[in-house]
């Protein structure tokens, strides 16, 4: 803005004495002067100028200087443009009132007293420079206002609206006319609030101001009687004006941005696919439903469900059915559930369910029996009936018990129960299982140490021959080398089927295998000991590995002994399925020299027939057989079979797990010659055992006796 060059308007009928006035104000810088003649041309002028004084005759023929004042002064555009009125006419004061009246700011007489001129133009032209410059600086300030994207508005101390720009008109669809003077709560209403009339907003930000420089509401809903309510964000503050306090509010429209936060809220905490709530947001709904169990004093529930096979149906039918399943899935959880109660989908297959104020434990039981029995009823995706079971596991803490993880992990533990109890079933968390898990995690940990220290123990159970009269053999039994978990022991049907679970049973087994071939090698020379077999349990894990024949055949390889005094059990639940594979093996181990038992004979219920086909060496009954001699008479028929058959095919049977006296003299009417168990021998350890062969060899004082009554009935 350029505001250096003052544009000053003469109006005079003589020529003469507009120059003259040119004259005198030719000495000030920067001002450009207009001339007039008459009052009509001096108006014709100012529709096109404007100007920063005007020096105006009185005199003039037919509208003379005071009308033209009045005109001027009255328009909208000059009534501010200072007139100085200039006559030759004695200063009366009548005439000079007659000038102010008029609109006029100051008056001066003919002839002109030149520093008085020059001093009172100079001094206008300054006071309008200044004008210009404070309009031009509250224009801006206006402008900016204006183009603010936030509505502002100012109130006087009272409440009423001073200011508004255009941006809280536009917002509120209000014009400026409807806000102005009004007051504030006269303008806009917070609604969706029961007492919406009778809540006073000015005073509200009033007190609140007072507390703090900036006070900002963040979520607000106003309206005004034109508008819908809007979403709005309030920033308030007061300032001191002109000796009074004002208030400014600025508000800012967050429809949009709240909507886009639910969005992302939703996005957050919700499972896109079922629109179940995800695992994140539950487990915060968990922990406060136990915080408020504590204070109330009440149960919280949570049940851990997990669809049984489920990839087998993303596997055959696709993922579209898959998802479409998992869909229908949630909904009948949704629909089994009370509405206080909350479902979750972890992802994948895995749902879980709180519910809170379950005021029984047989509640919970109720709410898993429904939903095993809902969930197994036929789903139809795209026109197909479509079939899926569920387990459950339900954990429960009382008065706030236990927190969000310990539940959870609860409500895992007896959901992986149901799974092992055979699915589509449901499980409620018991302590025991827990201590079990942790049982289990322990061992896992300690087998890796053992195995690699080399440190596992191995115990011996000897075998006797009946006819013989004699130790004939050993079984090698592997044992945990110390104390166990905490007081209990771990018996080898802890820790076996827990090595089974991974690489490790193959570690184990190559270690026994070696300390056996050892201990058959320092046998070997021995005629105490040359005579006996070693029989070494092998893991169906162990068999199917490929490289299993090559560690064998290296292995066996170091040592020095007759193969078939070697024996591999392998029990008959492994060989179930009698693979090309399996039996290959089978036949290169026993092409190596090597015997083969099958062990635990009967547990698999297989055919007896199939026995012919595979090349063992030995039977051995499995104990729940042989301790229902007497009780049972079924189980003494398939003795005699398993015996009778065993014979045709030139095998020998062993009894296992012989324990008294009536079970080995049952065992020894049906046919059986070979013994092991309690009855003889408890498994021992490998410095014992030359003892328990010299004693054997000098008449032991339970096998004498026994032999007696054995052979008394024979
Ligand atoms: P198994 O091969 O059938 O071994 C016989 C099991 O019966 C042994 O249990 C033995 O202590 C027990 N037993 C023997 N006589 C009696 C008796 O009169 N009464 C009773 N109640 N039990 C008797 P153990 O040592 O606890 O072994 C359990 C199973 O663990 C073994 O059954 C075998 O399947 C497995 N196992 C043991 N050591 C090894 C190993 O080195 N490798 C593999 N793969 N499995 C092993
Ligand atoms: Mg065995
Ligand atoms: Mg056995």
């Amino acid at each position: 803005m350029d505001c250096s060059l003052s544009k000053i308007l003469i109006v005079d009928d003589y020529e003469s004495n507009q120059l003259a006035l040119a004259n005198v104000l030719q000495p000030i810088n920067n001002i450009e002067l207009h001339f007039a003649s008459s009052g009509n041309e001096a108006l014709k002028v100012l529709i096109n100028n404007s100007f920063s004084l005007i020096l105006l005759d009185v005199n003039m023929p037919n509208m003379d200087g005071y009308e033209v004042a009045e005109l001027i002064s009255n328009t909208q555009a000059h009534r501010h443009t200072p007139i100085i009125m200039v006559t030759a006419h004695e200063t009366g004061s009548e005439n000079i009132l007659k000038a102010y009246d008029c609109g006029a700011i100051d008056y001066i007489t003919k002839p002109i007293e030149v520093p008085i001129l020059l001093n009172k133009v100079k001094q206008f032209i300054r006071i309008d420079q200044l004008q210009a410059k404070t309009d031009y600086l509250s224009s801006e300030r206006e402008l900016i206002l204006e183009a603010a994207g936030q509505g502002v508005i100012k109130l006087s101390a009272a409440g009423e609206i001073q200011f508004a720009n255009s941006k809280c008109l536009q917002l509120f669809g209000l014009s400026r006319e409807q806000v102005l003077d009004k007051h504030l709560n006269e303008c806009f209403k917070i609604s969706l609030c029961d007492d919406a009339d009778s809540f006073d907003l000015f005073a509200e930000i009033k007190s609140n101001v007072s507390k703090t420089p900036i006070y900002q509401v963040q979520e607000v809903t106003l309206a005004t009687y034109k508008k819908d309510p809007l979403l709005m964000e309030l920033t308030c503050t007061s300032v001191h004006q002109h000796g009074e306090i004002v208030f400014i509010i600025v508000f800012q429209d967050i429809t949009k941005r709240v909507v886009l936060e639910n969005k992302l809220t939703r996005l957050a905490n919700y499972d896109q696919l079922t629109e179940l709530a995800n695992r994140s947001y539950f487990n915060e709904h968990i922990e406060r439903a136990i915080f408020r169990s504590q204070r109330i004093h009440s149960t919280v529930t949570l049940l851990m469900l997990d669809l049984d096979q489920f990839k087998l149906v993303n596997d055959t039918l696709g993922h579209d059915v898959g998802d479409a399943l998992l869909r229908d899935v949630a909904t009948r959880i949704s629909t089994t559930l009370r509405i206080n109660d909350i479902a979750a989908r972890f992802g994948g297959d895995e749902f879980a369910v709180l519910l809170e104020d379950c005021t029984s434990i047989i509640d919970a039981d109720l709410v898993a029996e429904k939903l095993v029995k809902l969930i197994a009823q036929p789903f139809i995706i795209q026109g197909n009936e479509v079939f899926i079971e569920t387990s459950i596991g339900i954990a429960c803490s009382e008065n706030g018990e236990a927190n969000q993880t310990t539940l959870s992990k609860w409500a895992d533990i007896a959901l992986y129960e149901a799974k092992s109890a055979g699915r589509n079933c449901y499980q409620r968390f018991v302590q025991a299982m827990s201590d079990e898990r942790e049982k289990k995690a322990y061992i896992q940990s300690q087998l890796r140490h053992i195995i690699d220290n080399q440190a596992l123990a191995i115990h011996y159970q000897p075998q006797y021959s009946v006819k013989e009269q004699k130790i004939i053999g050993f079984e090698a039994l592997a044992r945990w080398p110390n104390k166990g978990y905490g007081t209990q022991l771990i018996s080898p049907a802890e820790f076996i089927p827990i090595a089974e679970q991974s690489y490790l049973i193959h570690d184990l087994g190559l270690q026994v295998l070696r300390s056996s071939c050892l201990l058959l090698s320092s046998w070997r020379l021995d005629k105490l000991t040359q005579h006996l077999t070693l029989s070494v349990n092998l893991s169906a894990k162990q068999l199917n590995a490929p490289d299993f024949l090559d560690k064998l055949k290296a292995i066996l390889s170091n040592y020095q002994f007759p193969m078939n005094k070697l024996i591999l059990e392998i029990t008959e639940t492994a060989i179930l399925n009698r693979t090309a594979s399996v039996i290959s093996s089978l036949d290169a181990i026993k092409a190596m020299g090597v015997g083969l038992a099958l062990d635990d004979f009967g547990t698999g219920y297989s055919s007896l027939n199939y026995l012919q086909n595979l090349p063992f060496d030995v039977i051995k009954i499995d104990q729940c057989f042989i301790q229902s001699i007497g009780m049972c008479r079924k189980n003494n028929v398939v003795i005699k079979a398993v015996v009778d058959i065993a014979t045709a095919y030139n095998m020998d049977v062993v009894a296992e797990g012989v324990e008294n006296a009536e079970q080995l003299q049952g065992a020894v009417e049906l046919g059986c010659d070979k013994i092991q168990g309690f009855y003889f021998s408890k498994p021992i350890e490998e410095s014992a055992i030359n003892a328990l062969l010299l004693q054997d060899l000098t008449g032991c004082v339970v096998y004498e006796e026994q032999k007696h009554k054995v052979y008394a009935h024979m």
